[in-house]
């Protein structure tokens, strides 16, 4: 096959799985849709496949309204927040001081200023938790509040939003929504005779998967890339690309025997509070993380402007002068260290690994996670240049193993 016939399976397999299919949060129809496709795709090109299930929810926002002094409020449902009809008092607290004074019993607790710089981190996430936002998340809990408001400003660590959730959370057990900074102010002002807020949301018990296609035995190449998305836009640069670029990794290795196992993942859940499908895989991995001679995460990769770029965490010698080889050939620049993806798991464990993205990382913060993140973004192009590139390092990694131990 030519690259011109790839760049058109690139481009429908792009089409299928962000208009098609669509967003594809954890828990949702949409998602599982994705596994399958993904699943039957590796098969077809000769990969034995077996699927990491864990429970979840399908969670859907219907929309938050707050009213107060006869007006009403542009606010947000909090991502994976309780639904709540309440009516009543408002209470307000701009620091961690007042947050330890304040009593919020059966009162909507409003925070803002120093409470609401920052998003806080899960509390239950497996990978980094700072002791300051833990105490932070257990006064929050703690007070009594029949639902949280969030008063906030624009954040560039949550891609640049405004405003910005500062509760993401689905073990957060109070129902909460957030605001800008100005509509807050507006609120303070407005609240005297008390605030009616109700948040609507649904939480349906479900299962998503990772998908796991493996070929070939020896030492382990793993490529990943997480199928999950966002609700907001159809999920393409972040990361139907990746996985599209898996696809077809496969189809171009479907003819092809290897000295190595190629194992090829779909990883579910780098855009879920709780990151559940990297968490199993971890699980899965666990003891045997040693046999991998590199993984390599592809995320954000694909994007029509600037180039695509590729770095390197932990990677031996000889090894990255042949991944910097064969990732130039293919048009891939070396960019810049990033920590923010899936290739962090590795990374944690000391496995050598291989990052492809695209180079204008601000641009793709500000499109991923946003209406904006639609197929239009991304150049089918570069995903077959992205793939070609790893399907000719693995080949020259399987020569490498080949030459050093002949069998
Ligand atoms: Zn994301």
């Amino acid at each position: 096959m030519e690259r011109d016939d790839y760049c058109g399976m690139a481009e429908t397999l792009l089409l299928t799985i962000c208009d098609s299919i669509g967003a594809r949060p954890v828990g949702s129809r949409e998602n599982r849709d994705a596994t399958e496709l993904f699943s039957a795709w590796l098969e077809e090109c000769g990969f034995e496949t077996s699927h990491q299930v864990f429970d979840c929810f399908d969670w859907t926002d219907h929309g938050t309204i707050l009213e107060a002094g006869g007006e009403v409020f542009e606010v947000y449902t909090g991502p994976w927040s309780a639904k709540v009809d309440f009516q009543g008092r408002l209470v307000v607290a701009s620091s961690l001081d007042e947050l330890e004074n304040v009593d919020a019993r059966d009162a909507v607790l409003l925070i803002r200023d120093e409470l609401a710089t920052e998003q806080l981190i899960p509390k239950n996430f497996p990978f980094y938790n700072p002791v300051e936002q833990r105490r932070t998340l257990s006064l929050l809990e703690n007070s009594g509040a029949s639902a949280i408001l969030a008063a906030t400003g624009y954040n560039m660590e949550v891609n640049g939003a405004y405003p910005f959730p500062v509760i993401e959370d689905g073990d957060f057990t109070i129902p909460n929504a957030y605001m800008t900074d100005l509509e807050g102010l507006r609120l303070v002002e407005m609240c005297e005779d008390g605030v009616s807020l109700r948040i609507s949301s649904s939480s349906v018990p479900s299962r998503s998967c990772n998908v796991v296609g493996r070929k070939g035995d020896g030492d382990r190449i793993l490529l990943m890339a997480h199928i999950d998305s966002r609700s907001e836009g159809s999920g393409a640069i972040d990361n139907a690309a990746g996985v599209v670029a898996l696809m077809l990794v496969a189809e171009m290795l479907q003819d092809s025997g290897h000295g190595l196992t190629v194992e090829i993942v779909a990883v579910n859940g780098e855009d879920h509070y709780a990151n559940p499908g990297e968490v199993l895989l971890l699980r899965e991995n666990e003891g045997r993380l040693g046999d991998i001679l590199l993984g390599i995460n592809i995320d954000g990769a694909g994007y029509r402007h600037g180039d695509t770029a590729f770095s390197l965490y932990g990677v031996d010698d000889s090894h990255s002068v042949m991944a910097r080889e064969e990732m130039v050939a293919h048009g891939i620049i070396e960019g810049d260290q990033w920590r923010q993806g899936d290739h962090s798991l590795l990374v944690q464990n000391e496995v050598p690994a291989l990052a492809i993205t695209s180079a204008e990382l601000i641009e793709i913060m500000s499109i991923a996670h946003s209406p904006d993140d639609v197929s239009d973004v991304v150049d089918p192009c570069r995903l077959v240049d992205v793939a070609s590139a790893v399907v000719a390092l693995i080949s020259r990694l399987s020569g490498a193993r080949k030459s050093i131990n002949p069998s």
